[in-house]
């Protein structure tokens, strides 16, 4: 594998080099919001469209068959990146939230009954608490919390005091999008098992991040999106074992997902297809596949040390502004800082940044349970991605600290 070079990665993506209003240089640190996207896949998705547009599977002629093989092959590319075990475990989503409600309709729903508990944890995103409160209405089931710790942290421990005979499906997520806290997931997952309760894992934040492998992780079901690993919007992938998936009846029904349709009864499609109903994303997957295919050309233990590299330069400079507080310094953190300053409201922290062209979300991140438990509305996030550099870390600090100057 080629040495990770972060200049290099930068100059994949044109919009970083785009100067914004009065040619202010662009600091996007919004990559836990969404990724940029580099000229490969923005190809990709031209190509599609002048070149092989069609509907899938549907047709022989020429078109059909490129737009089949450009679809069928980016879940080739899939299948790689998480190691899962055959084509069959991929199916394409509208991205983890999608992929979530797959899971909780589909599997979750006809197997719980009144009494049975989910189990997710106090930092969850709210597309993996959302739909497990919907199912649970659904059926009578229970939302069991596992409690996160005062540095964001959950514990394996007190994982495991919340499983119990009841437990039919854990949702953790492999990365706090609000935090940064990294769950261990791995050992998650086995205690999950000895209480024979499945595991859906929110990878949303991880796999641009780091690698991942489902098979050694032993997870059941995994979820992410294209939008944060530098592929388009509106397209995602969910891993699961066959074995589950193959039980698991659909709960969209329409073209493509059918083997034959009567009014006597419907029989389904194989795997993946039974849960693709209707005419996919094709140029998303196109896309999407493309976005696998730059990835493959970068090493993701050599991104995830570059990363960690901005997120110590920036938290060391972050704890000599007078009034900041960090919220998450779980050891071992993804490359993610949410904070709060004295007296200053997150959102002002945000339109004060952007004045300076530093692009950070604020808000309550999807995870209101979370700001509820650090006691906070809203934090301010920023978040680093493989192309950002050191000179993105010095303008956030010397924006933070005009903020400081004016607010402190
Ligand atoms: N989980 C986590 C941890 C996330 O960060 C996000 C996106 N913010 C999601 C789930 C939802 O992803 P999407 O909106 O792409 O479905």
């Amino acid at each position: 594998r080629p040495l990770f070079d972060a200049e290099r990665v930068r100059a994949d993506f044109p919009i970083l080099s785009e100067p914004l209003d009065q040619g202010m240089r662009l600091t996007y640190l919004d990559n836990a919001a969404t990724t940029q996207k580099p000229l490969h896949v923005i190809r990709a998705s031209d190509d599609y469209y002048r070149h092989a547009n069609a509907n899938v599977h549907r047709a022989i002629h020429a078109l059909s068959q490129r737009a089949t093989r450009a679809y069928e092959g980016a879940r080739d590319r899939l299948v790689d990146f998480v190691n899962a075990g055959s084509r069959a475990e991929i199916v394409y989503t509208r991205g983890t939230t999608d992929g979530i409600n797959l899971v909780a309709q589909c599997y979750a729903r006809p197997r719980l009954e009144a009494g049975d508990e989910i189990l997710v944890t106090e930092l969850e995103h709210h597309s993996n608490i959302v739909p497990w409160q919907i199912v649970a209405e659904q059926t009578g089931a229970k939302l069991v919390v596992v409690p996160v710790e005062d540095d964001g942290s959950v514990t394996l421990e007190a994982f495991q005091s919340r499983l119990s005979e009841r437990t039919v499906i854990v949702g953790l997520a492999h990365v706090s999008n609000a935090l940064g806290t990294v769950l261990p997931v791995a050992d998650m997952v086995a205690a999950a098992h000895a209480h024979d309760a499945v595991v859906i894992v929110d990878g949303a934040q991880a796999v641009a991040h780091m690698p991942v492998d489902v098979q050694a992780l032993d997870v059941d079901f995994y979820a992410f999106s294209g939008h944060k690993l530098f592929g388009p919007t509106g397209i995602g992938a969910l891993y699961g074992k066959q074995a589950l998936l193959d039980a698991m009846p659909p709960y969209q029904g329409g073209g493509d997902m059918i083997e034959t349709v009567s009014f006597e009864g419907t029989t389904w499609n194989e795997l993946p297809y039974k849960f693709e109903a209707g005419t996919p994303n094709i140029a998303g997957a196109a896309a999407f596949g493309a976005a696998l295919e730059y990835m493959d050309g970068l090493d993701l233990d050599a991104i995830a040390t570059h990363e960690h590299g901005l997120l110590e330069r920036a938290t060391r400079a972050m704890q000599d502004i007078d009034g900041l507080r960090i919220i998450g310094t779980a050891p071992g953190k993804a490359a993610i800082i949410s904070f709060v300053m004295d007296g200053v409201h997150a959102h002002d922290i945000g339109t004060l940044l952007d004045e300076s062209g530093v692009a950070i979300r604020t808000g309550h991140h999807c995870a209101m349970p979370l700001m509820q438990r650090f006691g906070v509305p809203a934090t301010a996030r920023a978040s680093f991605a493989a192309y950002n550099n050191d000179d993105d870390v010095d303008a956030l600090i010397k924006g933070l600290e005009s903020v400081q100057r004016i607010f402190g």
